[in-house]
């Protein structure tokens, strides 16, 4: 190929493969100096009971204002973190600064459910995870039961036996689990019966369209029978349209998180954000006290 494309086109393509080595290697120096300067933040996602509305959790999201490339995205340097193992202690910062975040809602006395925090793969089967964890949740004192633990199904952590009883050892703390972006990957029914896993989280891709389509309704419905039938909690992600929430009642999915119900915030609006909620839901049940 190099042949062909001749000496110009063998020139060109290895200065751009140093452009982009290059850049990473910027991004990745400047990943650093940012968790070093506390430079990162979290946003919260809410989640609900479809049923009721009800709150049950919010997801933390992390954000990255970086000083001249403006908001980088999670799936930019989320790759460049775990392949530079920046991820160990970038994902310990952000376990940390969710469980401090929790606590204080708790002490508020507008708790939103558990708070959900994404792991990689790296992160978790890295030798301090666990003692981390703990130390997390005690530093801030929040209970285990508060904290929801993300796993991508692209971990493949089927019959991987020292991630298998890490799982179990947080899972026997009281921490629950969730396989996030269900539906993309290759989880078997090995992997969900043998995993201590309370959550599935249905990939957003799988709605197809703000219109659920016959071949999206037919998956979704399936994998919401098969999360009931193994007792796990199903949540649908990424809900835009009222199209999408209707279809998501009438097939009975119990959870829901999206931008038609609530996009990721930064804490202090989340606290707005509850507040309005929690007096939103308090009308509905009892109107006659609040139309004062
Ligand atoms: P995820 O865990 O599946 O998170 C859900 C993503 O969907 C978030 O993107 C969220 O902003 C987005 N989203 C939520 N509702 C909607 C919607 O209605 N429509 C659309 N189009 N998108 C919606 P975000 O924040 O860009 O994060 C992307 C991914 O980056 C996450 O996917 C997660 O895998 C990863 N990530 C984010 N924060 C962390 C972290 O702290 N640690 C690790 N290891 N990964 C993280
Ligand atoms: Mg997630
Ligand atoms: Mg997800
Ligand atoms: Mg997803």
């Amino acid at each position: 190929r190099i042949k062909q494309d001749g000496k110009n086109g063998f020139r060109f393509f290895t200065q751009d493969m140093n452009e982009s080595t290059h850049d990473r290697l910027r991004l990745e120096h400047d990943l650093r100096r940012a968790l070093e300067n506390d430079a990162l933040t979290l946003h919260y996602q809410p989640r609900l009971s479809l049923a009721d509305g009800r709150v049950v959790g919010v997801e933390a999201l992390l954000r990255w204002p970086h000083p001249t490339r403006g908001m980088v995205p999670p799936s930019e340097f989320i790759p460049i973190a775990e392949e530079s193992g920046i991820i160990v202690a970038l994902g310990e910062w952000v376990l940390r600064r969710a469980c401090r975040d929790a606590r204080g809602w708790l002490d508020a006395g507008r708790s939103p459910g558990r708070v959900a925090v994404n792991v990689s793969a790296r992160q978790l089967l890295h030798g301090d995870f666990f003692d981390g964890l703990l130390q997390g949740l005690a530093d801030a004192g929040l209970p285990a039961t508060a904290l929801e633990l993300e796993l991508t199904e692209s971990m493949a952590l089927t019959g991987h036996a020292q991630a298998h009883a890490l799982l179990q050892a947080v899972a026997d703390r009281g921490v629950s689990l969730a396989v996030d972006d269900f539906g993309t990957g290759y989880s078997s029914f090995e992997y969900l019966s043998s995993l201590p896993i309370d959550t599935l989280k249905i990939d957003r891709s799988l709605l197809r369209g703000p219109v659920p389509d016959a071949r999206a309704r037919g998956i979704i419905r399936a994998i919401v029978a098969m999360a009931e039938a193994l007792g796990l909690s199903a949540v649908m992600e990424g809900v835009e349209t009222a199209e999408q929430a209707d279809f998501l009642r009438e097939i009975g999915c119990p959870q829901v998180q999206g931008f038609f119900y609530a996009r990721p915030m930064p804490e202090p609006e989340l606290r707005k954000w509850l507040a309005a909620q929690a007096a939103g839901v308090a009308a509905m049940m009892c109107p006659a006290m609040s139309s004062t």
